[in-house]
This record gives C-alpha cells, sequence and structure tokens, in this order.
C-alpha cells in the first residue's frame, strides 16, 4: 500500500483498509478492488471495459477532495490505461506509479504522458537486461506479409488477449488491407475502443445464434486465446480447412508458442525501454513493483540505480520522509 497525505492507497490489487483503490486499466490481474465492489479510482474508459469484459459496474466515485493531490496521465499500455502521481503536501515530493506501461505508440492506445517524479513505483513485467523488442515497424510488417501469404491458401487464426493486444492487431491487419473477423467477447470490448475513436474494421465471426458465420472461403480470425483450440478444431474437421494459427506476445522473444507462427509484439516495456522511463522522470528512487519485482531491483541496482523491490520499500519513502530522514 501507499501511504500519502495520510491516505492509504491500493495500488492495482485489493488491500484491506484501503482509503483510495487505484485500478490503472481494465487487465484481469489489476481489477481486484472493482471485483469486491469498492469504489474504484480509474479512468472512464476502464470503468466502461470492465463492464464489457466481465460484467461488473464498478463505481468510481471517491471523495473529490481525497484526490486532490492525485493526478491520471496514459500510460501507453491499452486503452484507458493510466498512472498514477501522487504530491505529498507537506514535504512536496511526488511519487509516480507506472501502472503497465510502454513508451512506443501503440495504433489502438493513447501515447504514454511521462511526468517528472522523486520516487518511481515501476512494473516489471520485463526485468530481463537481455530481452529487448524488436522494431515495432518490422514486427508488424513481417506479421502483415506472413498473415497474406498464408492467406492465399489458409484460414489464419490469431490468438490474442482480447483487451488491448486483440484491438492493435486488427488495427496492424487493417492496414495491410485484411478485415478480419472476430469472437464474440472480442467484438464486446471492440464497442468500446470505437467509443472512444479507435476504428477497428471487422466482422463478427460468430452470429447471434452463436453459429460460425464465415462462409467457406479463407479468412484472418482473431479470438480470445481461450477459444482459438476449439476453433481450429471445428474449422478442420467440418469445414476441411487448412488452418495456420499464429501468436502475438512479447513473450514470444522468451518462449516458443505452440503456433506456426509467432511475433514480438507487446504492449509492455521491455527494460530498455524502462530505462527510458526512468531517465525521462528523472526519478532518484525507484520501487519496482510487480511478479519480478525482485529481480528487477537487482538489475536496476547493477546498472547504477537506487532501485528497491516494493516489499522491502520503507514506509517513509513515499511521504516525502526519506528526504528529512
Ligand atoms: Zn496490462
Amino acid at each position: 500500500m501507499l501511504n500519502v497525505n495520510g491516505l492509504a492507497i491500493a495500488l492495482d490489487r485489493h488491500e484491506q483498509g484501503a482509503d483510495v483503490n487505484f485500478v490503472s486499466h481494465a487487465h484481469t490481474d489489476h481489477i481486484a478492488a472493482a471485483r469486491r465492489s469498492r469504489p474504484v479510482l480509474a479512468s472512464s474508459e476502464t470503468l466502461a471495459l470492465i463492464d464489457a469484459a466481465y460484467g461488473i459496474k464498478a463505481s468510481g466515485n471517491h471523495n473529490g477532495s481525497m484526490l486532490e493531490a492525485m493526478l491520471m496521465l496514459d500510460s501507453g499500455h491499452m486503452l484507458g490505461s493510466k498512472q498514477l502521481a501522487v504530491t505529498d503536501e507537506k514535504h512536496g515530493t511526488k511519487t509516480l506509479y507506472s501502472g503497465d506501461f510502454q513508451m512506443r505508440r501503440s495504433a489502438a492506445a493513447a501515447p504514454i504522458e511521462v511526468t517528472d517524479a522523486d520516487v518511481l513505483i515501476i512494473d516489471s513485467t520485463y526485468p530481463y537486461p537481455d530481452v529487448s523488442f524488436d522494431d515495432h515497424e518490422e514486427v508488424e510488417a513481417e506479421l502483415q506479409e506472413w498473415t497474406l501469404s498464408a492467406l492465399a491458401d489458409k484460414v489464419v487464426l490469431f490468438s490474442a488477449y482480447a483487451m488491448g493486444k486483440a484491438q492493435e492487431l486488427i488495427c496492424i491487419l487493417n492496414r495491410a488491407g485484411i478485415r478480419p473477423m472476430v469472437g464474440s467477447k472480442i467484438s464486446r470490448i471492440n464497442k468500446v475502443y470505437e467509443a472512444n475513436g479507435i476504428r477497428l474494421d471487422c466482422e463478427p465471426l460468430y452470429s447471434d445464434g452463436g453459429k460460425l458465420a464465415a462462409g467457406g472461403g479463407n479468412f484472418v480470425g482473431v479470438v480470445d486465446s481461450s477459444e482459438i483450440k476449439d476453433l481450429a478444431y471445428l474449422l478442420a474437421k467440418y469445414r476441411g480447412a487448412n488452418v495456420a494459427t499464429a501468436v502475438a506476445s512479447g513473450w514470444a522473444k522468451i518462449f516458443k508458442f505452440r503456433a506456426d507462427a509467432q511475433f514480438p509484439l507487446s504492449d509492455h516495456a521491455d527494460f530498455s525501454q524502462s530505462i527510458d522511463y526512468i531517465e525521462a522522470t528523472g526519478a532518484k528512487k525507484i520501487v519496482t513493483y510487480g511478479g519480478s519485482q525482485r529481480l528487477f531491483a537487482a538489475n536496476l541496482r547493477a546498472k547504477g540505480y537506487d532501485a528497491v523491490p516494493f516489499s522491502d520499500a520503507p514506509a517513509n519513502l513515499f511521504d516525502g520522509g526519506f528526504r528529512h530522514a
């Protein structure tokens, strides 16, 4: 928990006794507070996505005066994703929490707004200095080329996280003149994207009755990771389709997926983007946050940064006290 100005702020977690529940974005592993029907501090896009994806009507009605010293800034990760900046009123110390973020511009998200900070709490998804994402335009071009060539004699199915990654994929396919068919969860989420000005040219894969709407020919499908196996099976068995599967994920730099093709398309920062972000904020104290926080902090210390995992951070780090200790 982050304690500033006498308020306990939970960051993307459910925490007992929190005064403010910040939900940086609508991905499953960040919305625990909304599931517990607490009022949450989140962007309006995040609240709409939580409703569309999980059927949860989270309330965003925190007391206004509580939020005076807090500012939400775009994080570049997906639609509605935010960083949180909190200023300690007594010492003027500014703490910035990144949430999931990236420095590159995604086709389906607002670009990151970087601000200055004294203390930076940074997401630790990719803590590995030797993992670096390829040039985004090259990845995009490879993906488009492979898809167009596979489409000549195959049905192409992309497995994608239904929120964020699926919409970026649709934009990339649209730019290659491809109008993909999408699963029902992705269709629901697309409506929120379109309401927020992100144009997605695609059509539903299933009719209202749940039947496959795709005709006999080849097509490109973008489906939630949980649906791809059954769909590939049905297409092969009942349509005699020749199916090629593909994955677009930053983890493609690390793992071999069970798919015919994989593209390292990430919506997170890699290690070098994290360094760029730290430098851009000018933060002198770095606190790593998330699953790989110990490894990330150790790797940052090796580069000369004053970094500590969140679970070891002293309480006075966030209230300005560290300057006066
Ligand atoms: Zn995320």
